[in-house]
C-alpha cells in the first residue's frame, strides 16, 4: 500500500484533488481509501444513535442507508486508522492531519512551517492563475491532465507503507520511518522484510512466527527484562523447564 498524504489549509483543493486521484485510481483499477481530518461535529444521518451505541459498549455501529454506510468506532488516531487501511487498499489518501507530516503534497498557498517541509513532495494550487514562488519545490496548477500525470508519478515513486506495528524496531516508530524512505528508496521495514528477531522452540523444535506475534514477544519480554538488575542490551535466550506430570512423579 502506498499513503500519500493532501496537506494545506481550508478550502485550498485538498478534497478537489483526492477526488480526482480516487477517480485515476479506479480508472487504474486500483483500490483507494482516503481517510480525512473533520474539524467540528461528524454530520452523520443517526449519528446520535451511533453515539449512543458506542457509549452503551458497542464497538463499532454501522448506520445503513439506501446501499450507503457510515461505521462509527472509537479509534486510537491516524495510526490506528491506517493500520485498518493496510492490506486492503493500494492507495491511501490522507486529507488532513497536518502535524503528522507524512509524505505529502501541500495543497493552496499560505507559508508552510518549517517542521511541516521534511515530507514535502510538491505543491498544489487550484487556482491556475495564482502562480506564488515556492521555496525550490514541484509546483503543480489547476487540476489539468498534466498535474495529474505529475501526481501520478509521485504516487508510483512512494515506497510500500511499512508493517504498521509501531514495534521500533528500526529504531523509529512507521511514520517516521516512512518519511525516511522517501529519502532513502532502498530502505525497508525489516517487519515486512521478514527479518526474524523472535525463536521461539519446543523440545528443540522451532515454531513459525507471524512478525505480529514476534513483535508481541519481543515487547513483552524486553518490558519485563530490561527492569532487572544486570540488564545489558543483546539477544534475550529463555529456556523454560516445563515437566510432564509422568515427570514429576
Ligand atoms: S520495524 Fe516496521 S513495523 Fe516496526 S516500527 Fe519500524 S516501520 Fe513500523
Amino acid at each position: 500500500m502506498k499513503l500519500l498524504q493532501l496537506a494545506g489549509y481550508k478550502k485550498s483543493g485538498k478534497t478537489a484533488l483526492a477526488e480526482a486521484l480516487i477517480a485515476r485510481a479506479v480508472k487504474r483499477e486500483e483500490s483507494c481509501a482516503v481517510i480525512k481530518n473533520i474539524h467540528g461535529e461528524l454530520d452523520l444521518t443517526g449519528k446520535d444513535d451511533g453515539e449512543r451505541f458506542l457509549k452503551a459498549g458497542a464497538k463499532t455501529a454501522f448506520l445503513h442507508r439506501k446501499g450507503l454506510t457510515d461505521t462509527l468506532s472509537r479509534t486510537g488516531g491516524l495510526m490506528d486508522l491506517v493500520r485498518r487501511a493496510l492490506g486492503s487498499c493500494d492507495l491511501l489518501l490522507v486529507e488532513g492531519f497536518k502535524e503528522a507530516a507524512l509524505p505529502r503534497i501541500w495543497c493552496g498557498s499560505g507559508e508552510i512551517p518549517q517542521e511541516e517541509r521534511e515530507a514535502l513532495l510538491a505543491r498544489f494550487f487550484l487556482d491556475a492563475s495564482r502562480r506564488e514562488p515556492g521555496g525550490g519545490e514541484l509546483c503543480l496548477y489547476a487540476l489539468g491532465e498534466d498535474t495529474l500525470e505529475a501526481v501520478d508519478r509521485i504516487i508510483d515513486s512512494l515506497p510500500p507503507f511499512p508493517a504498521g506495528l509501531d514495534c521500533g524496531l528500526c529504531g523509529t516508530d512507521c511514520f517516521g520511518f516512512y518519511r525516511k524512505c522517501i529519502k532513502n528508496r532502498d530502505m525497508r521495514c525489516p517487519v515486512q522484510e521478514g527479518e526474524k528477531s523472535v525463536t521461539l522452540s519446543v523440545n528443540g523444535k522451532e515454531l513459525s512466527l507471524t512478525p505480529f506475534v514476534q513483535s508481541l514477544f519481543r515487547e513483552t519480554v524486553k518490558g519485563f527484562v530490561r527492569e532487572l538488575k544486570g540488564y545489558e542490551n543483546g539477544s534475550i535466550e529463555i529456556i523454560i523447564h516445563h515437566q510432564t506430570k509422568e515427570e514429576k512423579k
